[in-house]
């Protein structure tokens, strides 16, 4: 089965994926840990890539298709896989629907974490005050970006989905064990 999660900075969509991973022995595709894993390596990518993110920008649509064309073509995506993070642009979701269609594969489950701004904030905040190696993105002007990004560059492929009716929504503002259940009911009906 595959899966896309789909969130602004804080809903939820990494603690939800390793519910979902262990639950339908699935594994996960964060676009921001791949990310992440480049910049630690030190690669040109990386070096490139870690500007662009320190300022809660976002990668080029291109460089993101093309690891992401990579990725799911490695033999643990089989049994399916959770994109967490991705798309997050409305090119990278109708590339995304060409990708996959070229390859005679398709998303199942296309899933909206909801969570009001204020609360968003509210997390990502308490995050940051009780990190002490909280991530470099992660301070107030920055997620002031991401949350601004979320909405002119992400959103738009939010709509893409719901037009299509091709998207599911659950409240993420409630406990998580009640949040996982609500996807899980999603994924089995
Ligand atoms: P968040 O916690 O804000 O949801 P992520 O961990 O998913 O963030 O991503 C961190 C950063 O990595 C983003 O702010 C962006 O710079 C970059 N990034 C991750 N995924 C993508 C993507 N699909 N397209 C473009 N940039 C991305």
């Amino acid at each position: 089965m595959n899966i896309i999660l789909f969130g602004a900075p804080g809903a939820g969509k990494g603690t939800q994926a390793k519910v979902l991973i262990d639950y339908l022995n699935i594994i996960q595709i964060s676009t921001g840990d791949m990310l992440r894993d480049e910049v630690k390596s030190g690669s040109n990518l990386g070096k490139m890539a870690k500007q662009i993110m320190d300022k809660g920008d976002l990668i080029s649509d291109e460089i993101i298709m093309e690891i992401i064309g990579e990725r799911i073509k490695k033999p643990d995506c089989k049994n399916g896989f959770i994109f967490d993070g991705f798309p997050r642009t409305l090119n990278q979701a109708k590339s995304l629907d060409d990708l996959l269609a070229s390859k005679e594969m398709k998303i199942d489950n296309i899933i909206e974490i909801y969570v009001e701004e204020d609360l968003l904030l509210e997390r990502i905040n308490k995050r940051i005050s009780e990190n002490d190696i909280s991530r470099d993105d992660d301070n107030p002007e920055v997620l002031k970006n991401r949350i601004e990004i979320y909405k002119s560059d992400t959103l738009p492929v939010l709509n893409y989905y719901k037009q299509s009716n091709r998207l599911n929504s659950v409240n993420g503002m409630q406990e998580i064990d009640k949040v996982s259940d609500d996807i899980k009911n999603i994924i089995l009906t």
